[in-house]
């Protein structure tokens, strides 16, 4: 068995909800990929494992940082 994040395997897919105006939020990719433009500040929030992903709002271009829980497979 190998722990996966279900997220960059296609294995599932997640709906975030915008805070800032309820729209449906699309995954941007890692955490990692977005190192330049967009520092987490909550990045010990999550636990060691996780895997970060960044969504953006379609409507209003919020980012969030979303840990995702890793998956056994
Ligand atoms: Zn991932
Ligand atoms: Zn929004």
């Amino acid at each position: 068995m190998e722990k996966v994040c279900p997220l960059c395997n296609s294995l599932t897919n997640i709906e975030i909800t915008c805070p800032n105006c309820g729209k449906v939020m699309e995954d941007s990719g890692r955490v990692q990929e977005f190192r330049d433009s967009y520092a987490p500040e909550d990045e010990l929030e999550y636990e060691n494992g996780d895997c970060r992903h960044v969504f953006q709002c379609i409507n209003c271009h919020e980012l969030k940082n979303i840990g995702i829980k890793s998956v056994f497979i």
